[in-house]
């Protein structure tokens, strides 16, 4: 039986790819205090069997694990959660109060991605999306302290890339789990000068006000290390937070621009394209165009829309 790739990093945190469209896209954070166990995202539905597969070799009981705390309710971070709850008998759902309903509940979450991916693909995306019982969540409102067997866990609201959005400071690594709020960054494009870091601006609640009151809050703990669902840990977070920043205030500009443009979604997707390239070349990354192009096609579309979806909500206001 195949496993899905793990990183171990120090502090007892370690990263599962959860296996969706390709390695090193999305993965969850596994964490151990003393002999219980976290799971930070689970993934989607078909994520969750190399989730217990990871246990299983690990030689850790399923009843072993106390939370599972996905960091938003996007169908990639928290779709497999239904399914997951149910094979971990002790574990209880810790998640934004805007997300408890559609974790009880998911078929708005279910319609949502309908809307976007289209309902034919829902099955081979996510699986089945099961619903988590009502009395085994916990909602973590702004500052909600989560005594994890002696490890501290303080969640923060997170809004810029979802209204439903935490993000959790583990003040025993000085790491912060940021789910989507801290931008997308893949190994593959890392170069002489590190990481390459990108904002996603997935539909429909982009936010770039809030978001930049959210990097200050990150910024007010100092921490040591992000932990990004896509994709993994990374340090010198000074520099990345300010590299997420002007990402944003480009997304913002280049939507702008191609607002009024008759092939709009076409425009803004090869904007903010080209954008990244010109970055990752400045960066000396290790990828030509062509690869660069392949690696980022999703995201791009992604935030293509989710740029549409904020011009329309500021042409409306
Ligand atoms: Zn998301």
């Amino acid at each position: 039986m195949k496993h899905p790739q793990t990183i171990d990093y120090a502090h007892h945190v370690s990263c599962i790819d959860t296996e969706q469209q390709r390695p090193g896209l999305a993965c969850c954070y596994l964490m151990r205090s003393g002999d219980r166990y976290a799971f930070v995202e689970c993934g989607t539905s078909l994520s969750v069997p190399g989730l217990l597969r990871v246990l299983e070799q690990r030689g850790i009981g399923v009843e072993q694990v106390a939370y599972v705390m996905p960091t938003h309710v996007h169908l990639d971070h928290a779709g497999g959660a239904g399914l997951l709850m149910s094979r971990l008998p002790n574990a209880q759902l810790v998640i934004h109060p805007r997300g408890a309903r559609h974790m009880i509940d998911p078929s708005k979450l279910i319609e949502g991605a309908a809307a976007v991916y289209g309902a034919d693909q829902i099955p081979a995306m996510y699986g089945q999306i099961l619903p988590v019982a009502e009395q085994r969540v916990i909602v973590a409102e702004d500052n909600f302290r989560l005594d994890f067997s002696g490890r501290e866990l303080l969640f923060l609201d997170a809004p810029g890339h979802a209204r439903h959005h935490y993000a959790i400071w583990d003040a025993a690594s000085r790491g912060l789990f940021s789910g989507d709020v801290f931008g997308l960054s893949y190994r593959e494009a890392d170069g002489p000068q590190g990481p390459y870091l990108f904002p996603t601006t997935t539909p429909v609640q982009f936010e770039p006000e809030a978001w930049a009151r959210t990097l200050d809050r990150f910024a007010q703990l100092d921490p040591a290390y992000v932990y990004l669902t896509h994709y993994g840990r990374v340090g010198n977070v000074p520099k990345l937070a300010h590299e997420l920043r002007r990402g944003i205030a480009s997304y913002e500009r280049l939507a702008r621009h191609h607002a009024a443009a008759p092939e709009r979604h076409a425009r803004i997707k090869e904007a903010i394209t080209s954008h990244a390239l010109a970055e990752l070349r400045a960066m000396n990354a290790p990828l030509s165009e062509q690869q660069a192009r392949a690696l980022l096609e999703f995201d791009m579309e992604l935030n293509a829309q989710g740029l549409e979806v904020w011009l329309d909500k500021q042409k409306a206001a």
